[in-house]
This record gives C-alpha cells, structure tokens and sequence, in this order.
C-alpha cells in the first residue's frame, strides 16, 4: 500500500484512459505478493521502523511481513476486506517495499486483477 499522497491519484493507461484507484477500497497489493524487505528495517535495527515480531525470516539478509510468505497471502496488518475498505495497521512504520508500489503500476495492477477489481 502506497504513500497516502498517492492514494487516489487518477492513472492514465497505455490506451489512454484514465482510471482512478483508491488504495483506501482496495488493498490487493497487500494480499498477493510476498512482501520482503532487508532485514535492518525491522526494528531490531538503528533506524529500522516494521515491528520485528510481525516479521519473519528470508534467508539470512531480508525479512518479509507474516502472512505474505504462505497461501493464501495476506499481510497480518492489513485490516478490512480487499476490495472494500481496508488499512494498514503499521501505516508509518511499514517498510519501503510497501511504500514502493504505487497506483496503476505494473504490481498494483497484477495485484488488483488477482483480486479480479477493475484495472
Ligand atoms: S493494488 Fe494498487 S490500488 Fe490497490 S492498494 Fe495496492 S497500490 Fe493501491
Ligand atoms: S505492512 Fe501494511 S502496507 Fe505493508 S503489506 Fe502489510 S498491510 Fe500492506
């Protein structure tokens, strides 16, 4: 789930059309992928913000969000229904690959048709 800045943004498509995407009613990107980032932005680490314990291991050097490492994926801090309304339950301290994608990108839009939302 993105920046709240981008949240909403109108999209424009290669075919040109405009589409407008609500992360607030969707949330899919957090029910698909796994979400791994470098172990040090946990907060075990200087610096690091994701709460450790809703974290596990991948390998030696990254962790990824519980609940995005097995099927079916859903991040455990993800509230709401996918689809409808949802949030984030570690907003600001969630990691950088949650911040990354954005609306109307290509994992925004793999996530969405998974969902089967419109893209
Ligand atoms: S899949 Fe796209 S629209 Fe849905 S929450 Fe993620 S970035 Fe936002
Ligand atoms: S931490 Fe928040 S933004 Fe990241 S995958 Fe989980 S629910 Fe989505």
């Amino acid at each position: 789930m993105p920046n709240a800045a981008t949240q909403g943004n109108g999209v424009r498509h290669e075919k040109g059309l405009s589409m407008e995407f609500d992360c607030q009613q969707c949330g899919a990107c957090c029910a698909v992928f796994r979400v791994s980032f470098y172990w040090a932005e946990a907060d075990d680490a200087p610096g690091g913000t994701v709460p450790v314990d809703l974290t596990e291991p991948v390998g030696t050097l990254h962790r990824c969000m519980r609940g995005t490492q097995t099927k079916p994926v859903r991040c455990v801090m993800l509230q709401g229904q996918v689809g409808q309304s949802v949030a984030c339950g570690i907003y600001e301290q969630r990691s950088s690959t949650c911040r990354s994608v954005q609306p109307g990108d290509a994992q925004c839009l793999k996530a969405r048709l998974h969902h089967g939302l419109p893209v």
